[in-house]
């Protein structure tokens, strides 16, 4: 631990925003007033959570959304977590991982729907499903991004929503896909034969949402405009997939860019809401992969070679590929 930092109480927060409102002298005065004699709420009020597997970094009031923010990192594996107290019922967890790519075989959108298809602990074949349909969730989905991987969950319910972290955290540390090739090739792409007669066409789940998204005219304007402004880095490729490149993808290639990137050391966690912040520290704690020592993910964008792809003609042409969306489709 070195040390905590509390850079303003919740009264005063309230204060100087009601200053910044444009009030007049006596009304902003007054606004103080009943502001400051207002009771704290005990979330707010509650000392941050203390863990001996966690360095607390910093505490800060965060103004705006009048939250109490504590910045851990877990000394083992490096991770860094970010808890923020809140009063609202309202709780939510988020696990991103920085994954940018150097081709458009859209291994981090495949590794985004797969990791979501059974885990160690969990191991029905389509624990997303059961959970959009048989739990208490407010939000649930995975986003993938040009340089990053996200997980969000909420819940308004204390037990459910730990229930949704644990699934949550054990699909994207511990994945089914990782030793069963059958995910990628459900997920990403395989051969299907309907009939000696049919030619051998391609078919998956990825690789049909891409199919799709390659039909939009918007989505090639704009994924021509950002491949044009960064040619060089990894926004000059698609981590969505390019359907001509995603039947390039081998199982190999998959499980390495999970070992690479799916490691707490390369993640950003973060806690919103009114429930306990102790038990938040100990859910993480508790992950196997949690003890790992950390690992080497960091650095710079990697840059691309010009000309290196030749039939990479299409960067991200969405600012986000929703796991939930796609599904829809
Ligand atoms: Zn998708």
């Amino acid at each position: 631990m070195i040390g905590i930092a509390l850079v303003s109480s919740i009264s005063y927060a309230a204060g100087r925003a009601a200053l910044r409102g444009g009030a007049t002298h006596a009304g902003r005065t007054r606004m103080i007033q009943s502001v400051a004699s207002a009771p704290v709420s005990s979330v707010l009020a509650a000392e941050p959570a203390t863990h001996p597997g966690f360095e607390l970094v910093k505490v800060e009031m965060v103004d705006e959304y009048t939250i109490k923010c504590a910045t851990y990192r877990h000394i083992k594996s490096g991770a860094e977590l970010i808890s923020a107290q809140a009063d609202d019922d309202n709780k939510v967890f988020g696990i991103v991982f920085r994954t940018p790519v150097t081709d458009s075989t859209g291994v981090p959108h495949i590794l985004e729907h797969s990791v979501l298809c059974g885990s160690d602990k969990y191991t029905s074949k389509e624990p997303f499903a059961e959970l959009l349909k048989g739990s208490l969730q407010t939000f649930l989905n995975a986003f993938t991004y040009p340089d990053r991987t996200c997980y969000p969950v909420a819940s308004q319910n204390t037990k459910d929503f730990y229930n949704l972290v644990n699934v949550y955290l054990d699909a994207v540390l511990h994945p089914r896909a990782k030793r069963d090739s059958t995910v990628l090739e459900q997920e990403g792409w395989h051969y299907e034969l309907e009939d000696l007669k049919d030619p051998l066409t391609y078919k998956g789940v990825v690789f049909n949402e891409m199919k799709g998204v390659y039909s939009s005219p918007d989505s090639l304007l704009y994924r021509a405009a950002q491949q044009a402004t960064f040619p060089d880095n990894t926004y000059a490729v698609d981590s969505g997939g390019d359907p001509n490149a995603i039947t390039t993808l081998s199982f190999k290639q998959f499980t390495d860019f999970h070992d690479a990137y799916y490691h707490p050391a390369n993640s950003r966690i973060f806690f919103y809401g009114d429930d306990d912040p102790a038990v938040r520290l100990a859910l993480l704690r508790r992950d196997p992969a949690a003890q790992a020592h950390p690992v080497a993910c960091g650095g710079a964008l990697p840059r691309r070679t010009r000309g290196g792809r030749g039939g990479d003609a299409h960067g991200d042409g969405q600012l986000a590929h929703a796991r939930g969306a796609a599904r829809r489709r």
